[in-house]
C-alpha cells in the first residue's frame, strides 16, 4: 500500500475508535489468522460481584468476610474488588492488614488481626500444603460447573471457606467474535482462570472448547503466544491487564483495550478506545482494506 493509503487507513481507524501507533502496524495485520483473547476485562466486563460464601465447620461467615475482605482491600484485581466490596457491604468496616503481598495469578497473602491469611486459587493453598475439605471442594466444583469463579480462603494453616464470584460477558462479545470468525480468523480464549469457568465463557461467545487455553500463569501468557507462532500461526492478541503486556508485545499484532491498564496500552500496536471488542474486527478489516487485500 502507498504511504497515502496507510495514512488514510490510520485516520479512518481514529473515526472507528481505533488508535494506531504507526502506519506500519497495518502491514503486520495482513497475515493474522488467529486472535487470542484475554478473558477477564476483555471478553467479560471485569466487574465481578461476590455471590456466595461457603464456610467449613472451622469458620463463620462474618470472620471469613472480615479477614478475606481486609486482605483483598489492598489488591486491585477485579476478584479482590468483588470480595472487598461484598465484605464492606455486610460489615461496614474492615481491619487494615499488618502485612500484604500479591501472588500474581494465584491470589493474595498477608497478616490480618494476627492471622496468616491466604485468599486465591486452590493452588495457592497447595503451596502451603493445605487442601480443601470435601464440603468446600464440592462447593467449588458446583460453582465452577455453573461458570462462576471459586476462590479459597485459609488462615492459620487451615482452609476455611470458598467464595463464589462472577463476571458477566460483555454484551458485544459474541457479536465481535462472530465478526472475527467471518473474517476467516480463529478466535481463542486465554486466561488464568479455571478451565470450567473459561469453557463456560467460551460457550457463551462462540469459541470452541479446544480453543480455550486456561489456568495459565500471568508470566506464561507470552509463551502461549510464542507456541502458537511456533506452530506457524500469525497471532493477534487482545488484552487489558498488566499480565497481558508481554503477550501483547510478542504477538504479531497487539490490541489493547482502551479501558485497560497503561501497561497493556503501551505494549499494544493498537488501542480499542471504547473497550468494545467489535473494534478488533473493524481494525483487522480496515487494515486489509487499506492494504488492498479486500474491497
Ligand atoms: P485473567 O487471566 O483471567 O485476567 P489472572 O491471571 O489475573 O486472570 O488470575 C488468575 C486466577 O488467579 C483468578 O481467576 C483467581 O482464581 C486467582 N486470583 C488472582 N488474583 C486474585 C486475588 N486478588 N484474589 C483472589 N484470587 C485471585
Ligand atoms: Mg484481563
Amino acid at each position: 500500500a502507498t504511504p497515502t493509503a496507510l495514512m488514510v487507513g490510520t485516520g479512518r481507524g481514529a473515526q472507528l475508535g481505533i488508535l494506531i501507533k504507526g502506519p506500519e502496524v497495518l502491514e503486520n495485520t495482513r497475515k493474522v489468522d488467529t486472535v487470542v483473547l484475554d478473558k477477564t476485562g476483555t471478553v467479560t466486563t471485569g466487574r465481578m460481584t461476590l455471590l456466595a460464601v461457603h464456610t467449613a465447620d472451622n469458620a463463620d461467615e462474618a470472620e471469613v468476610l472480615r479477614l478475606a475482605g481486609a486482605l483483598e482491600h489492598s489488591s486491585e484485581h477485579p476478584i479482590a474488588r468483588a470480595v472487598a466490596d461484598g465484605a464492606l457491604e455486610k460489615l461496614g468496616t474492615l481491619p487494615v492488614p499488618e502485612d500484604f503481598a500479591n501472588v500474581p495469578g494465584l491470589g493474595v497473602q498477608g497478616i490480618v488481626d494476627g492471622h496468616a491469611v491466604l485468599v486465591g486459587r486452590e493452588r495457592l493453598l497447595a503451596e502451603w500444603a493445605m487442601e480443601l475439605p470435601a464440603e468446600l471442594a464440592r462447593a467449588k466444583s458446583e460453582a465452577e460447573a455453573g461458570g462462576r469463579t471459586a476462590i479459597a480462603v485459609a488462615w492459620d494453616g487451615e482452609a476455611r471457606a470458598v467464595l463464589e464470584v462472577a463476571d458477566a460477558v460483555k454484551e458485544t462479545s459474541a457479536e465481535a467474535i462472530g465478526r472475527l470468525r467471518a473474517l476467516g480468523l480463529t478466535p481463542m480464549l486465554l486466561t488464568g482462570d479455571n478451565r470450567a469457568v473459561a469453557e463456560s465463557v467460551a460457550r457463551q461467545v462462540g469459541i470452541a472448547p479446544e480453543h480455550v487455553i486456561a489456568e495459565v500463569l500471568p508470566q506464561d501468557k507470552v509463551d502461549v503466544v510464542k507456541r502458537l507462532q511456533g506452530e506457524g500461526r500469525s497471532v493477534a492478541m487482545v488484552g487489558d491487564g498488566v499480565n497481558d503486556a508481554a503477550a501483547l508485545a510478542q504477538a504479531d499484532l497487539g490490541l489493547a483495550m482502551g479501558t485497560g491498564t497503561d501497561a497493556a496500552i503501551e505494549a499494544g500496536d493498537l488501542t480499542l478506545v471504547r473497550g468494545d471488542l467489535r473494534a478488533a474486527a473493524d481494525a483487522i478489516r480496515l487494515a486489509r482494506r487499506t492494504l488492498g487485500t479486500i474491497r
